[in-house]
């Protein structure tokens, strides 16, 4: 799995607490225009986090895990398509399990992608031979969202009650924006599944 930062909203805390000076009629000056942005966050004034945005670039993901990720609504998501893009080379995540059964899993996902191939040699659409594929083939996704949306995703998702996969990319996204907007995100350490 691989998770990049494409874009984020520069010095967004500043930025954050600038906008939100409007509200209280308060100086905008930049330091205190930071620790506007993290009062407002622990007041609950969270409508002020969605006016900076961030967008990453999610590699090497299960369909698992990128379908459990589509539900966060304000998360506006670009997902590779299996209709329009034959599956080539594919690679198929693996759940943690025992050495007998990590090989059985395997015979079956090489058996999907051989009639997966078959399929597409027989002249069927990829958006049909897609059928016989494994929720566990990896997919590809950009993703944006504003500052708000990201907290809603992280708490839910980084949380012990979520899927190990999606608690990690939950976790490498909450490190990165933590070290753009340190206070509003707060750096987690290493998830234990
Ligand atoms: C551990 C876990 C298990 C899950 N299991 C299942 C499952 O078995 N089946 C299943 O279908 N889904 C399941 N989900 C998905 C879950 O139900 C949510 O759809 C998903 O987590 C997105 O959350 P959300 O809709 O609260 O967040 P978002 O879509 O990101 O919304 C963010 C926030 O906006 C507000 N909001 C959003 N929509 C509305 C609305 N319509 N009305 C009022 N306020 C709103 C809420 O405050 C919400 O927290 C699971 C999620 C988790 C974390």
């Amino acid at each position: 799995m691989e998770v990049r930062l494409k874009y984020i909203t520069p010095d967004a805390l500043a930025l954050i607490g600038s906008y939100a000076s409007i509200c209280y009629n308060s100086k905008n000056e930049p330091a205190l225009n930071v620790k506007r942005a993290l009062h407002c966050k622990d007041r609950g004034h969270l409508s002020t986090l969605r006016h900076a945005i961030a967008t990453f670039h999610i590699k090497g993901i299960s369909r698992v895990c990128s379908h459990q990720l589509v539900r966060s609504k304000f998360l506006d998501v670009l997902q590779r398509s299996q209709r329009y893009c034959k599956e080539k080379d594919v690679v198929f995540v693996m759940p943690n399990t025992s050495e007998d059964l990590t090989t059985e899993i395997k015979e079956h996902y090489d058996s999907c992608y051989a009639l997966y191939s078959k399929l597409l040699s027989s002249g069927m659409l990829a958006e049909d031979a897609r059928f016989v594929l494994p929720e566990a083939t990896t997919t590809e996704l950009v993703v944006t969202g504003n500052f708000q949306a990201w907290l809603d995703f992280i708490n839910l998702r980084m949380d012990k009650h979520a899927q190990w996969e999606i608690r990690i990319v939950a976790r490498e996204i909450n490190n990165i924006l933590a070290t753009h907007a340190p206070g509003l995100f707060n750096w987690a350490p290493e998830i234990t599944t």
